[in-house]
């Protein structure tokens, strides 16, 4: 889809849920996301096609944030187009560079504490280990054409490396998953999966550093086109399911006095929530992030001794 003159949303499907990746076509050819392993060749390539142009009109092929179903095609990118350069932020470097440091560090990190992990072994979408050729850490502009230029913007909290794209010109904005409402939803709109945030406080920094862009369309990993009253809607809501996992989270501890394991309190946010799916592990990410934020506030600490560990609520 031609969302403005020369910019354009590649669209397919990925576990139920919309993948998109953008293409600006100014003086360079600037992709953002790869998608999984086979999204070049089943979408992206295909749409480059219909354009006129082939995999080597990728000047730059640019990773939003470590994860298998944005960062998996860039080794068949590369293959088609040596010359493409890839990138990323440079806090995700390493993962982005290697699924099985991304399972390790960013998937499967709680497994040693708490029990909770993916699959060990990176499916083969995850892609192959591709070096990236440089990376941004925010700040950055990227010339595309006469008065049109892509800001590139540090927005951690989903990952530490987090990039998103500002177009002034058209005042849109290009954010991959830095934002999440209530969660990841399915194309056909039900949830699929639940907000994910690492670092609350990181994350509540991105969300206000967008309530103060001016943004009239809002372009992302999955969610759908979002302008105007929409984008506010969007952050706000993100926002309020902030507020909801850590009241959650806090009352389930005071009813709960001898403490509940990282598991219990993904159960018990899943059961307030409602509308959840079936597979809720995911939210191990945000409500760990939320353990850490009491903890540090001395307003939770963990009962010593056990395994998996347990959190009581200082009384
Ligand atoms: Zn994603």
């Amino acid at each position: 889809m031609e969302l403005y003159k020369d910019t354009y949303q590649i669209q397919s499907l990925f576990g139920g849920r919309n993948l998109f990746q953008y293409f600006f076509k100014g003086d360079l050819g600037v992709l953002l996301d790869t998608g999984v392993a086979d999204t070049p060749e089943k979408a992206i390539f295909v749409y480059l096609d219909r354009l006129k142009l082939r995999p080597q009109d990728i000047s730059l092929a640019i990773t939003t944030h470590a994860d298998m179903d944005h960062q998996g095609g860039n080794d068949a990118i590369k293959q088609a187009s040596p010359q493409t350069r890839l990138a990323c932020g440079e806090e995700d470097r390493e993962l982005v560079e290697d699924p099985q440091a991304l399972y390790d560090r960013r998937y499967n990190f709680l497994k040693r504490d708490h029990d909770l992990a993916l699959e060990p072994v990176p499916p083969r979408l995850a892609g192959s280990p591709r070096a990236v050729d440089f990376t941004f850490s925010g700040g950055e502009t990227i010339r595309l054409g006469h008065n049109w230029r892509l800001k590139i913007l540090h927005v951690p909290g989903h990952s530490r490396g987090h990039l998103a794209f500002y177009d002034g010109q058209h005042r849109a904005a290009f954010v991959g998953d830095a934002i999440h409402g209530r969660g990841c939803p399915k194309a056909t709109g039900e949830m699929a999966i639940p907000v994910t945030y690492y670092n609350v406080d990181v994350y509540l920094s991105t969300l206000r550093f967008f309530e103060n862009l001016a943004i009239d369309a809002l372009y992302s990993g999955h969610w759908p086109v979002m302008r105007g009253e929409e984008v506010r809607d969007f952050i706000a809501e993100s926002r309020r399911t902030v507020d909801f996992f850590e009241r959650v989270i806090l009352t389930s501890l005071e009813k709960n006095p001898a403490g509940l394991t990282l598991k219990d309190l993904i159960d018990a946010v899943s059961q307030a929530a409602g509308d959840w799916p079936q597979d809720t592990i995911l939210a191990m990410f945000p409500v760990k992030g939320h353990m850490d934020r009491l903890e540090s506030r001395w307003e939770v600490r963990r009962v010593p001794g056990l395994h998996p560990v347990r959190w009581q609520k200082v009384a």
